[in-house]
């Protein structure tokens, strides 16, 4: 076989497969490059979901005629200006996209630079290119795309459903926007608008534009429900917004993470996200963050991937580190806030005025049975239609009068989580605040404490540990005392301290003080499970924080045990000393609050 040099068009169509996989990579790299040219506003319109049409236009710096023709060139850009790949400041550099798109749809790409008298057009299709002619344009640039792929026609099969590639352009252009608070944006398909996002300045403060954008996209609900994360070190900075644990997802879609403002999923820093809620949020569930690292370009290297997605540090261990001691520490300054417990009763029960209100008609089920419905969260939390039908009280006794409780200190003293007024079905304690209801799950809340407790004890390397008088022999089985066995190490660490006693048992001769008269047995068969199901891949904290939860679990009152006042007012007051005492080691709020204002709603007296 004779060796030969692939036409110019074929490469680029080679490329275009990596650089162009769907509608939105192609939406990804002309507002790419609109930004990069400096547009204060660009306009995207499409056509059956980009199949038919994508039409980027801004208000950038433009582009020469003879530039024009550089620019659908391969390799051709003028964003490397000292060919230094370790110091890129755009988001182009490779000088593929145009090209490549060219190369697999018909490219029309019109432009008029600042200060110049005329516009110029220049035409590619299927790999193609005709010569630029004089246009009529403004200032800035329009490229339109139509009939993607249809020079390839293998890849315009793997397309999918128009809602669907709709989706992933949202996405691309939702990720880009928020890097540029900046720019103006409109997202239009089939004369519907999909986005519309004014620029926002900050008054010239970069954070608080950062801040105005990801409310504008990402709601108001995201807003309350998350913290402010700013940390620096070593010259690098992590900044944005992290979700309360009590927010989560079955996917990682609603991360935005960037690096020096570029959209990337990059495996390291969700990783790092993950790290850091590791002990907070249920395994298969993911917390929302918009994250911004900014750190000095020579520490980073973004040409790893042709679609430019994924990045390389230089130094992935600090930051890592810098992650997830930065969504720790700020999501332990939430303390025991939840996810605004008091705006999902108004929405469950439409007292906010959103839902249809709360109709106490026979047989009509009470709408809240978890707290895990909570937040915006949408998918896994049991919902309202799992509620079981509430037990028909019959009518109550009409004028019927409930004693108020017994007036407690003025409000200014009431703590946050108020006094304990009631035990209800021995697991949820009802309390009084300043102004409202507060129910707590009992052991939820429990758990969450011991848990911290725990945990603080072994970042201080202090766990204080109890002995047995009677080292306790226990009959697991084989492969589960085993497991235990060749962790022992770590369980020792956290003060349990446990033996092989032959080969289906293990023996435990000291267990956490914390953890009191705890069930070993029980909670011995739940790590051995923990053992089998825990990813080697973790690192040694995060099984231990892992290890932590079930032993927590274990050591914490159980529902179902009648507690005292005395006892009720203690969790309740250990709970606000507590960081993350808002939702227990599943993610779950230990605690709802119903606003005075929510129940008078709730009567028809406001
Ligand atoms: P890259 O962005 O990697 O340089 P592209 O193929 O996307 O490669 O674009 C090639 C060149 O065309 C860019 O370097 C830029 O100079 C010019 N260009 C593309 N789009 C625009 C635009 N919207 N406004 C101004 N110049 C543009
Ligand atoms: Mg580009």
């Amino acid at each position: 076989m004779r060796i030969r040099r692939l036409p110019e068009t074929v490469i680029n169509r080679i490329a275009a497969g990596e650089v162009v996989e769907r509608p939105a990579s192609a939406v990804k790299e002309l507002v790419e490059n609109s930004l990069d040219a400096g547009a204060g506003r660009i306009d995207i319109v499409l056509g059956d979901g980009g199949r038919t049409l994508i039409a980027v236009t801004d208000d950038g710096c433009g582009m020469s005629g003879e530039d024009l023709t550089l620019a659908v060139e391969r390799h051709a850009t003028s964003k490397l200006p000292d060919d230094d790949l370790g110091q890129i400041a755009t988001l182009g550099f490779r000088g593929e996209a145009l090209p490549s798109i060219g190369a697999v749809a018909r490219l029309t790409a019109t432009s008029r630079p600042a200060g110049t008298p005329s516009a110029w057009a220049i035409a590619v299709e299927g790999g193609t290119v005709t010569l630029p002619r004089p246009a009529a344009h403004p200032r800035g640039t329009r490229v339109e795309v139509r009939d993607l792929f249809f020079a390839t026609p293998a890849r315009l099969k793997f397309l999918k459903s128009r809602q669907t590639e709709v989706s992933h352009i949202i996405d691309v252009v939702q990720r880009l926007a928020m890097a540029r608070p900046s720019a103006a944006f409109s997202l239009i398909e089939e004369g519907r608008s999909l986005l519309s996002l004014a620029a926002v300045a900050g008054g010239g403060d970069a954070q608080a534009a950062r801040r105005g954008r990801l409310a504008a996209i990402l709601g108001r609900d995201f807003g309350t429900h998350s913290v402010t994360v700013d940390a620096e070190r070593e010259g690098m900075r992590l900044s944005g917004r992290a979700g309360l644990p009590t927010l989560h997802r079955r996917t990682s879609a609603q991360q935005f993470l960037f690096v020096n403002g570029r959209p990337v999923r990059d495996r390291l820093l969700h990783g790092a996200v993950r790290g850091a809620y590791h002990d907070l949020i249920a395994h298969d569930r993911h917390p929302l963050v918009a994250l911004f690292l900014d750190l000095p370009p020579e520490l980073v290297d973004v040409n790893v991937h042709p679609m430019k997605t994924e990045v390389r540090f230089r130094d992935a261990a600090l930051v890592r580190g810098l992650i997830v001691g930065a969504l720790k520490n700020a999501l332990a300054q939430a303390g025991h806030r939840a996810t605004a417990p008091a705006a999902m009763w108004a929405r469950t029960f439409g007292a906010g005025g959103s839902g249809g209100g709360l109709r106490p008609s026979p047989g009509s089920a009470l709408p809240l049975t978890s707290g895990a419905a909570a937040g915006m969260d949408s998918g896994g939390a049991p919902g309202l239609a799992e509620t079981p039908a509430a037990p028909d009280l019959g009518p109550l006794p009409v004028g019927a009068c409930i004693e108020e409780a017994p007036a407690q200190a003025s409000d200014a003293t009431v703590p946050p989580l108020g006094f304990a007024q009631a035990q209800l079905h021995a697991t949820y304690i009802v309390a009084q605040t300043g102004d409202g209801v507060v129910i707590v799950d009992q052991h939820a809340a429990h758990e969450r404490i011991v848990h911290e407790r725990l945990s603080q004890a072994l970042r201080s390397g202090a766990v204080a540990r109890q002995a047995l008088l009677l080292p306790q022999v226990i009959e697991l089985d084989g492969p589960a005392a085993a497991r235990i066995v060749s962790r022992a190490g770590e369980l020792a660490e956290l003060g349990l301290v446990v033996e092989g006693f032959g080969g289906a048992a293990v023996v435990v001769r000291e267990v956490p003080a914390l953890l009191g008269a705890a069930d070993t047995e029980a909670l011995l068969r739940d790590l051995a499970e923990d053992f089998a199901q825990l990813d080697e891949a973790l690192a040694l904290r995060e099984r231990l924080s892992a290890i932590c939860a079930t032993m927590a679990c274990h050591g914490s009152v159980r529902a179902g045990r009648k507690l005292s006042i005395e006892e009720m007012n203690a969790l309740l007051r250990a709970m606000e000393a507590t960081a993350h005492s808002g939702q227990c080691s599943h993610g779950r709020p230990t605690w709802v609050e119903l606003k005075r204002a929510d129940i008078e709603k709730l009567f028809g007296r406001s």
